[in-house]
């Protein structure tokens, strides 16, 4: 057998010697291997950076939600061989297609990405000059029809791609608004309530026109049967989050749906190169995490977590009340974020302090924590915090509360 040392004069020999002693003089060093290996860094703190108790909910800006140890014992694992990116975007959307009874599927960059990949895909379907050619989207019918009351920063990842937002308001305006240009019908789950169509009518008014309807939902776990609803209702395209309500990764998402507009979207993503997608890559990392965090979130007692997020707004509630002039109210979004959610107001000529000083005491407090809120109220949810926490958050509000009395 040849031993390390032999192998490494031998390599001398070869042309790219620096790179490869680089690596294995580090390697060669086994006290230092052992520091890395067996100590956890605390990166954030090298950073000078705080963490907090997260008592808001799903932002982008605080990173999204936390991943369960399967999500990221899944992602370790695909830091640890190759595979063909196609192939597993292949597999692994069959997979999901079958998890969630639609007829196929594939994890994209966020929704946002989804909505982009989506949109190209039924700008150029499987043409590859047009492929190429996006956001130009001459030669091709590019107006993507929404509900006015729709309307939302996000649509930007539909104009991104090349597309023209057209604005209604009822099912006439949009029957008159639809021309040999449209190509595509978007809806956002977030504001059905605010529109005057509503989803069976959006897809029958697609299906007469022959023109594909796409659902925004990033939010919109809970509840599970979200998953499997819009794609059995009709929607040609579903598009989730996944780093919200299904915990995986923050850049991953969702996009399930027709198979044919699907194949079209991942004309656009790598590995395949002069596209519009090319910098909304999802690796191999990201695409195992992805479905790791979905079946694990379709295997929860959905039940159980509801009441444990029922039982620690109660204990934060309860422990507010008991200050005098503060009032709780307890609601549930119909739709998006759909979680029990708390508001806490009171009479601030008997607690003398505003929401937004409360807010700072607590992002600036030991533990840090976030909340949402106006000058009214402090808002909270529970479900992004680590069980727990709660206890933590309801002291703090509390203690706040009591030292303005
Ligand atoms: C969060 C969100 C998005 C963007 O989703 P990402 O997964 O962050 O890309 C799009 N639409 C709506 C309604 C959202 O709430």
């Amino acid at each position: 057998m040849i031993n390390r040392r032999k192998a490494l004069k031998s390599l001398a020999t070869l042309p790219f010697i620096g790179s490869f002693l680089g690596a294995n003089s580090l390697a060669a060093n086994p006290s230092s291997a052992a520091i890395v290996s067996s100590v956890r860094r605390d990166f954030f703190k090298e950073l000078g950076l705080r963490t907090f108790i997260n008592a808001a909910g799903t932002y982008t800006s605080m990173t999204g939600s936390l991943m369960p140890k399967e999500v990221s014992d899944a992602i370790s694992y695909g830091t640890t061989e190759y595979v063909n990116l196609d192939e597993l975007q292949d597999k692994v959307g069959e997979r999901i297609a079958e998890l969630l009874e639609c007829e196929y599927a594939t994890v994209s960059s966020g929704c946002f990405g989804a909505m982009s990949i989506g949109m190209a895909g039924i700008l150029t379907g499987m043409d590859p000059k047009k492929v190429k050619q996006l956001p130009n989207t001459e030669g091709m019918r590019n107006e993507v029809i929404i509900q006015e009351s729709h309307t939302i920063g996000y649509a930007q990842a539909l104009t991104n791609v090349g597309a023209k937002v057209v604005k209604i308001k009822t099912a006439r305006d949009l029957e008159k608004a639809i021309n040999k240009n449209t190509a595509m019908l978007w809806f956002l789950n977030a504001n059905t309530d605010q529109g005057a169509i509503k989803w069976e009518e959006f897809i029958a008014l697609g299906k007469k026109y022959n023109i594909p309807t796409f659902i925004d939902c990033a939010a919109d776990v809970p509840p599970v049967e979200n998953l499997f609803k819009f794609t059995k209702m009709g929607f040609d395209l579903v598009a989730f989050s996944g780093g919200k309500g299904i915990r995986g990764p923050q850049s991953a998402g969702l996009l399930l749906g027709k198979r044919k507009y699907i194949e079209a979207a991942r004309m656009h993503t790598p590995p395949r190169g002069e596209t519009i997608g090319r910098g909304m890559k999802v690796n191999k990392e990201e695409v195992l995490g992805m479905l790791a965090a979905l079946e694990l979130y379709l295997q929860k007692d959905h039940k159980a977590e509801w009441a444990m997020w029922e039982a620690q707004v109660k204990l934060i509630s309860d422990s507010a009340l008991e200050i005098k002039g503060v009032e709780t109210e307890v609601h549930v979004p119909k739709y998006a974020n759909h979680v029990p959610s708390l508001r806490i107001r009171w009479n601030q000529n008997l607690v003398k302090i505003t929401p937004n000083e409360v807010r700072d005491q607590l992002k600036n407090g030991h533990p840090s924590i976030q909340t949402v809120g106006d000058n009214s109220s402090v808002g909270i949810t529970t479900w992004m915090m680590v069980p727990g926490q709660e206890r933590i958050v309801a002291i703090r509000i509390s203690e706040i509360l009591s030292s303005a009395t």
